[in-house]
Parts: C-alpha cells; sequence; structure tokens
C-alpha cells in the first residue's frame, strides 16, 4: 500500500468544500514524515541522510502552521538575512514538491489551468498557484525572490501580490559581477532589510548575519570534504535526498542544522566501505518519482548521482566581514546566473573534480533555461572527456512522463558508461 498516496487522497477529498482542513491534513502529514524519518526511516538511509530528511520536511511543517514565520522565495533568495529576522524560506519548487508527494500535483496544476494559467507553464509553478488558488497553503509573511534563471518565477510573485496581496521582493541581479553591480544589489538588499524590519518589528542585526555567513562558510567546507570522501567511499542516496539537499544548501543555509548536518555527512562517509560503482553528475532537477530512474538510482551501489549542479551552484568563501557584499556576491557570480557557459564550465570542473564517469541533465518540461542550454553542457562535458545523457520530461507532473522512452534511453546511456547492461538496484 502507497501509504502517502491513501493520505493525499483523503486531503485530495476535503479540498472542494474543506480546503482549511485539507491543508491541515497536509501540515499533519508533513509532521508525521518528519518523526517517521528520524525514527522509522528506510534502514539503508545514512544517519545524516535521516537527520536531513527528518529536518527538511519538519522545518516546512512548521512553517506553513506559522505562516507568520515563513516567506516564499525561490530557491536564490538570501535565506542567510531572512533567518536574521526570524523567517523561513519556503521555495515556490519545495512547496510544489512536497505537494507532489501527497500524490496532489494533478489536482493543483488542473486547478491552476483552470484559473488561467497557461498550460506550457513549468509544472512546479502551475502546482504552487494551484495550490494557493485552492486555499490549502497560508498566505506568508512576504515573498523575497530573484530576477534570475527562471523565467516563471518574477511573473508567479507578482500573480501572487496582485491575486492574494501578498507583498513580494524582487531582487534584480546583473549578468556578470562588477563593483557598481555588487553596490546596487546591496543597495537592494538594504531596501529588503527596510521591508523586514517593517514586516517582522525586528532590527537589523549585522551580527547575527555575519554569525550565519561564518556557518556558511563552515558548511560548504564540510560538504567539499564530504564530497572528496564520496570519491573513495560509497554512501547510498536516492534521487529524493538530492532534492532535499537543496534545503541544507539553500533554503536554511547558514544555520546551526544545516552546518550539523554538513559535519555528520563529511563524518559518516569515511566510516562507508570502499566505492565501487559508476558516478553520475546530475544537471538540474532530480524526477525522484520516475519509476525507472528510482529503480536505477535509489540505493544501488552500480550507479548514484554523487553530486549535482543546484547544489554546488555557489562554493566559495564568502566575506563575514561584509555581509550584504557577500550576499550580493553570491547571488551575481551564482554558476546559473549570466551566460550558460558559466554554468557548462562549472559542471564540467564538478564533475571532473569529482571523478564522475558520466553526466545525466533532465530537462524538465517547460523550464527553457534547462532546455535552452542543454547542448553546450554536452559538448562541454565532451570536451572533458565525459559522457552526458539528456533526458526529457517532467519532473513533477506525474502524467507527463513517459517511462517506456525514459527506460530505453537511460537503459542504452548505462550500457555505454558501464561497458555492461544496466542494473537496477
Ligand atoms: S524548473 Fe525551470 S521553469 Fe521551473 S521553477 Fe525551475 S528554473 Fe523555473
Amino acid at each position: 500500500m502507497n501509504v502517502a498516496k491513501v493520505y493525499g487522497d483523503a486531503v485530495r477529498r476535503r479540498i472542494p468544500d474543506r480546503p482549511e482542513r485539507a491543508g491541515e491534513l497536509i501540515r499533519t502529514g508533513l509532521h508525521l514524515e518528519s518523526f517517521r524519518c528520524a525514527h522509522f526511516a528506510d534502514r539503508r538511509m545514512p544517519k545524516a541522510y535521516r537527520f536531513l530528511n527528518s529536518k527538511a520536511v519538519g522545518v516546512v511543517g512548521d512553517a506553513l502552521s506559522h505562516p507568520e514565520s515563513y516567506a516564499w522565495t525561490n530557491i536564490f533568495a538570501p535565506a542567510e538575512l531572512m533567518q536574521t529576522f526570524g523567517l523561513t524560506c519556503v521555495s515556490m519548487e519545495c512547496l510544489a514538491s512536497y505537494l507532489s508527494g501527497f500524490w496532489l500535483e494533478d489536482c493543483f496544476i488542473d486547478r491552476a489551468e483552470d484559473v488561467g494559467i497557461a498550460s506550457t507553464l513549468c509544472s512546479y509553478h502551475k502546482n504552487f498557484i494551484g495550490a494557493v488558488e485552492a486555499g490549502v497553503i497560508p498566505k506568508p509573511a512576504l515573498g523575497v525572490t530573484t530576477s534570475m534563471v527562471c523565467d516563471g518565477n518574477v511573473n508567479t510573485f507578482r500573480y501572487m501580490k496582485r491575486r492574494f496581496g501578498v507583498e513580494s521582493c524582487v531582487l534584480d541581479i546583473p549578468q556578470e559581477w562588477s563593483p557598481e553591480g555588487e553596490r546596487y544589489v546591496v543597495e537592494q538588499l538594504r531596501g529588503l532589510i527596510g521591508v523586514l524590519e517593517h514586516r517582522t518589528g525586528r532590527k537589523y542585526d549585522e551580527d547575527a548575519l555575519r554569525e550565519a555567513i561564518r556557518r556558511e562558510n563552515r558548511s560548504k567546507e564540510y560538504f567539499r570534504d564530504a564530497l572528496r570522501r564520496r570519491v573513495t567511499h560509497s554512501y547510498p542516496n536516492t534521487l529524493t535526498l538530492v532534492l532535499f539537499l537543496l534545503l541544507a544548501t539553500h533554503l536554511n543555509i547558514g544555520s546551526q542544522w544545516v552546518l550539523d548536518f554538513f559535519r555528520m555527512l563529511d563524518e559518516e562517509i569515511e566510516t562507508y566501505p570502499p566505492a565501487t560503482g559508476k558516478r553520475l553528475f546530475w544537471i538540474h532537477i532530480t524526477p525522484y518519482s520516475q519509476p525507472t530512474l528510482q529503480s536505477y538510482l535509489n540505493y544501488n551501489d552500480r550507479y548514484a548521482v554523487v553530486c549535482d549542479d543546484f547544489n554546488l551552484d555557489y562554493m566559495e568563501h564568502m566575506d563575514e566581514e561584509h555581509p550584504l557584499e557577500a550576499l550580493a556576491r553570491k547571488m551575481i557570480c551564482n554558476i546559473y546566473n549570466g551566460p550558460f557557459e558559466r554554468k557548462a564550465e562549472a559542471c564540467a570542473a564538478y564533475a571532473k573534480e569529482f571523478r564522475c564517469d558520466a553526466a545525466v541533465e533532465f530537462c524538465h518540461w517547460g523550464c527553457k533555461q534547462s532546455a535552452g542550454g542543454a547542448m553546450l553542457l554536452k559538448e562541454k562535458m565532451r570536451q572533458t572527456g565525459i559522457p552526458m545523457l539528456i533526458l526529457d520530461g517532467d519532473a513533477l507532473d506525474r502524467r507527463n512522463n513517459h517511462d517506456g522512452q525514459i527506460r530505453t534511453r537511460f537503459e542504452a546511456f548505462l550500457e555505454v558508461v558501464g561497458g555492461e547492461k544496466g542494473e537496477a538496484g
């Protein structure tokens, strides 16, 4: 029996007439899942990932239970600054993924399309918009997003402001770093601070921000160290865990629990046996519910996603003494910002540094940036000597996934990479 689906069906039945009750059930479900992950997780899941899994679900459950303490963001928003005002960042993509975890995405995507959202929009946006339209997601203190990468984000936040009155701040990020560009973003961050002070009644505390950045630097040192250890040690994971990692590397980076997690990860990897299988570098979102990819990549010693571009999109040391400048630089110099070549070069360099045997890009349906740069990436990987597969599909909407096609292409690719027929875990 699929417990998440059965639970999701109970939520679904309440959405039309009792959306508040449906929202309550979603929050309860998240808290139960957090408890389950902490105490009854899959035995194959390493300790550090159990901790991450439980926290990642728990913080979102808490945020939805206390809407005044959370903000809708994208994953590039300055989470470190928001934390100092007691706000939890919950990204639109994260909420959409969690709703899909309850098997509810079809219902919300249809709802969004019913209110006039274009069917060609990325399903993360539609799922999120549909859920808010349905009344199951509480309104947050405010919304904060950046102009980077995603062509849907700014419009979605504007829509939420117009339709539901959620105050939204958009940080306009220049494509290239320059002293003027950095000052321009710092000025916007000062403007955001004014909004945050007004919304929360708290004063900006620069020392608290410095502390958050210090923890962030430490977290990233552990993370890089862990990835190096992963070259020689096996360490089981799943496609879902690669996504959960985003809550550590982005939405909660700078917090104490994230630092604890990365320390735990770094220490634990060393205790695992030597690595044997093929190592994949993943580009863009991992489609965690895709049956073929699940069967090959979840807890399989023979093939594993060892790192990905999203979680490594900015790994530079940040200047704690000038925290606003450091945040500005982080956004401008993110590998996802600016010309696509920047991302292609960074991906190839990471794949080489962490000894990946192959790369896979998942071009999510409706996402222009992932499809638009795919051939550039493939060429860069070819120059680096790393074979790359481009898969097309919908990472979220199960109705839009064509398992047969993905299976044929993925298995053929594994034969190329492994020199033998692929084997599911
Ligand atoms: S998948 Fe692409 S379009 Fe969708 S939210 Fe992410 S970046 Fe935006």
